[in-house]
């Protein structure tokens, strides 16, 4: 039975340097597990009624159109990146970081089905070959990440378009490199977080919950923890090599937009909003407050007032930013010379549904 109470200590260091929009506050006490709120969904009936939920329904209402916090995201960085992902839906290859965080992301799941005691670095490196294996079977062609056998001239040429835009990542990467890449990651959630002290009340769990009667939002936490007393912490573990201060404000806002899901499920304002820096190793704590929530919540149903709008007229307008350096479709963008595909009639037209893409589990 692991020790339900987390000290100061057991946080790791809580910092705000290179987070100066984040305070800190750090969570005395977890939920002891026979007082988890597992088996309470977080997905709940009342949130999704008249949406997916109900659809089989004689009487059904018509399915709300949903909104995901990467999507969102991506339409506040650039709208014409918003089209290309969720209109246009044009492939990305994920980079070897991506690929290396929904590892890490899985890892870290299944590391909390083992017995509180077993939770160490050790055991966390056993589970990197067998839950990179799966992901192989589940997506084969993330094998065209690697560095090609010698004299394997059509894989050489793979393997670095798989990195492009990817300046952290050497094209030569094995898949020896990648796994031990993905275990030096772990070391670093151990270095912040005693595993073995912590009893997770959900992981990689989809809340949704419909605002304004209007609007379905809706993603994956990483990890939520209750304390005993109720308080609601949201964990998101971030894993990427690009410089962070460059996707920090996209990382408080996917935060603030779960706080607001958790509190229109709850009517709990979350206590803390936690980002979890592996590879830096550093924790960054932010503590919202309902008027903040209900700030983000009219700013994000007027955002969705945007999308629609952009939606109905096609003008998805390229905004040049350094994030364009992680972009895939600068060959389709105007700002670099390119030119989108024709925008489809059909998602222009009056009361078409709006494809607004799912994050996956593990997303960062
Ligand atoms: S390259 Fe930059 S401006 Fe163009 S679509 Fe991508 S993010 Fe937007």
């Amino acid at each position: 039975m692991p020790d339900a109470t987390v000290r100061a200590d057991d946080a790791g260091r809580v910092s705000s340097q290179g987070c100066p929009s984040l305070s800190h506050m750090t969570v005395e006490k977890l939920r002891d597990p026979s007082e988890s709120t597992s088996s309470t969904p977080i997905h709940t009936e009342a949130t999704t009624a008249g949406t997916e939920q109900s659809t089989a329904a004689p009487e059904a209402p018509p399915r709300l159109p949903s909104l995901s916090p990467s999507r969102a995201a991506d339409f506040k960085t650039c709208p014409l990146l918003f089209r290309f992902r969720t209109i246009d839906r044009l492939p990305e290859q994920p980079s070897a970081d991506q690929v290396r965080g929904t590892l890490v992301h899985a890892v870290l799941e299944r590391l909390f089905d083992l017995p509180a005691s077993e939770r160490t670095p050790e055991r966390a490196a056993e589970l990197v070959a067998p839950q990179w294996q799966r992901l192989l079977a589940e997506q084969e062609d993330l094998a065209g990440l690697f560095a090609p056998a010698p004299g394997d001239g059509a894989a050489a040429g793979d393997a670095t378009a798989a990195t492009a835009g990817d300046a952290t990542v050497p094209p030569t990467l094995t898949p020896e490199e990648f796994l031990a890449s993905a275990t030096d990651l772990l070391s670093g959630y151990f270095t912040m977080e005693d595993p073995r002290r912590l009893e997770p009340a959900q992981r990689e769990t989809l809340i949704e919950a419909v605002v304004d009667d209007r609007l379905l939002i809706r993603g994956y936490v990483d990890r939520l923890d209750i304390s005993p007393a109720g308080d609601l912490r949201v964990v998101d573990y971030k894993t990427g090599g690009a410089p962070r201060e460059a996707f920090e404000a996209r990382a408080l806002f996917q935060l603030k937009f779960y706080a607001l899901v958790l509190w229109r499920i709850h009517g709990v304002v979350p206590r803390v909003l936690r980002l979890l820096y592996l590879r830096d190793a550093e924790v960054c704590d932010y503590s919202p407050d309902l008027d903040e929530l209900l700030r983000f919540e009219r700013n994000l149903l007027a955002l969705w007032q945007a999308i629609e709008r952009a939606r109905q007229t096609g003008d998805f307008r390229p905004k040049p930013s350094r994030l364009c350096g992680w972009c895939s479709h600068q060959a389709h963008c105007p700002a670099f010379g390119g030119n989108p595909p024709p925008y489809p009639v059909a998602v222009a037209a009056p009361g078409a549904p709006l494809p607004t893409g799912e994050d996956a589990p593990g997303a960062e």
